[in-house]
């Protein structure tokens, strides 16, 4: 088989965790051609991003301590995880060489006192570039023939969007080809930063948040794999957040239309778009536990089996949600307000997770992301009060969607009156209601402190079965 491994920054973090992924990396490229895809170590994207606000407030002294922790915990962890002394200065001395370059661009923003979107991309990079070689290390030293790669190293080209980049399959399909099928051709394994690309310019870019999955599918379907492997730190893709629910239970199987529901709602922290590559291309996706590999995980593919009890798959919870409510009875039997409300945020960069309008048409909700908020509000005042349909435009920052996804409640009569009757039970006030068109998810604002209560009440009514 052709497989592409994928390890979160979950399972990278200690020497035993490393040692477990090599094992893996071994016992399955003895029959398999294995492409590796490799995160950031736990935590590191977030330590990159908040170093990036500080010294945009112009703060040095931190950017050097911090640059100098991130050194110490790649070099110490290649210390304690490889034993061959000559590999371990070689990725010492790449390591001190990274560091470096990352101290001056974080230096070059305090003294800037900002980032841009292309910077930020070249800063965040260097949670993959630097996790890179340390597996690099580990693998070699268990005497798997390995080689480095970035992202666009691997072939991978993006548009510029920088912070969100998106693939541009033609040209990536055929360069990853190039590059890549030579190397499993001769028994090499190839690891690959996930996450990080590069545009027409050769400037560094991110795919989005979790966005190592996706490298995952692109390389995939690229050199057409039969199978990509998520390695992550739990059994698969759950029934609910196991943190929120202790008895949430792996789900074996799940469509890609529903994995994709869950993971746009922001389950799993995989990014939204991370299995749409695989889908098309049909490549089964498997999520599996790197701590407990005996474990079959989940199999994400094109079927659906739906079992009857089966008609809820998952509840998610999306916490930062916030509320936009624009109210206004000028838009009653006025066509194309909701299109010009779609249109300010749409140019304001805000993604809506959710929109719920009145029968009467004179109140329109929207879910948005609460970091959003601010931004969306401003955005929509200046566009359209004072246009006469809409008279009045309010936020609320503390309220959470939650979204029950399952095939199984498309055409089953009273799954709605299910969920909310138990809900109701919980005590959970439901503020607004919606349904997509393609009956794979119901989803509903609830306030933020009732919202744990209203996820345990439906995973006790569907799932604890
Ligand atoms: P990785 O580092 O492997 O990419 P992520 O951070 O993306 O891992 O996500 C793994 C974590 O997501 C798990 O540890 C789990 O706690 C959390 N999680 C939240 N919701 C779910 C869910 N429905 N199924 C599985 N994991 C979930
Ligand atoms: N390191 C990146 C992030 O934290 C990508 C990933 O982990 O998938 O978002
Ligand atoms: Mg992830």
């Amino acid at each position: 088989m052709r497989l592409i491994m994928k390890f979160g920054g979950s399972s990278v973090d200690s020497a035993s965790e490393l040692r477990q992924v090599s094992e893996l990396v071994k016992s399955h490229s003895q029959k398999n051609q294995i492409i590796v895809v490799v995160s950031a170590l736990r935590g590191v994207t977030d330590s990159l991003l908040a170093s990036c606000e500080k010294a945009e407030g112009g703060d040095k002294a931190s950017a050097k301590k911090y640059v100098q922790d991130l050194s110490d915990k790649h070099i110490n962890l290649v210390r304690s995880a490889t034993t061959d002394k000559k590999s371990l200065n070689s990725v010492e001395k790449k390591i001190r060489t990274l560091i470096k370059d990352l101290e001056k661009l974080l230096l070059g923003v305090s003294y800037l006192g900002e980032t841009t979107a292309r910077s930020r991309d070249q800063i965040l990079s260097y949670g993959e570039r630097l996790s890179v070689q340390v597996l690099h290390s580990v693998l070699k030293d268990q005497k798997i023939k390995s080689v480095c790669l970035t992202g666009a190293e691997a072939g991978i080209l993006t548009d510029s969007n920088f912070g969100e980049a998106t693939p541009l399959m033609n040209v990536t399909k055929h360069q990853v080809t190039e590059i890549l099928v030579p190397y499993l051709d001769k028994g090499v394994v190839p690891i690959v930063t996930g996450f990080i690309a590069g545009n027409q310019d050769h400037v560094v870019t991110t795919l989005g948040r979790g966005g190592s999955d996706y490298t995952a599918t692109i390389l995939a379907s690229s050199v057409d794999a039969d199978e990509v492997w998520f390695w992550t730190d739990v059994d698969g893709l759950m029934t609910a957040d196991p943190r929120l629910i202790g008895e949430a239970k792996t789900i074996l199987d799940i469509s890609f239309r529903e994995a994709m529901e869950m993971t746009i709602f922001g389950a799993k922290a995989m990014h939204p778009r991370a299995l749409e590559p695989a889908m098309h291309a049909k490549i089964p996706v498997r999520i599996r536990n790197t701590f407990n590999p005996s474990n079959k995980g989940t199999l994400v593919q094109l079927s659906q089996s739906v079992k009857p009890v089966d008609i809820v798959k998952a509840v998610v919870l999306v916490k930062d949600v916030a509320v936009i409510n624009l109210v206004g009875t000028g838009m009653v039997g006025k066509p194309g307000t909701i299109a010009r409300i779609f249109d300010v945020l749409a140019k304001g960069g805000i993604n809506v997770l959710m929109i719920s309008q009145t029968v009467s048409e004179a109140n329109v909700s929207l879910a948005i992301k609460r970091q959003d908020l601010d931004n969306a509000i401003n955005s929509l005042e200046t566009a359209l009060l004072g246009s006469g349909s809409i008279l009045e435009i309010s936020g609320e920052n503390d309220v959470s969607v939650i979204a029950v996804v399952g095939a199984g409640m498309k055409g089953t009569r009273g799954v709605a009156a299910r969920v909310f009757q138990c809900v109701s039970e919980a005590k959970v006030n439901v503020r607004i209601i919606a349904q997509g068109s393609s009956e794979l998810n119901i989803s509903f604002v609830v306030k933020e402190k009732e919202a744990k209560r209203a996820v345990r009440a439906i995973h006790g009514e569907f799932l604890a079965h």
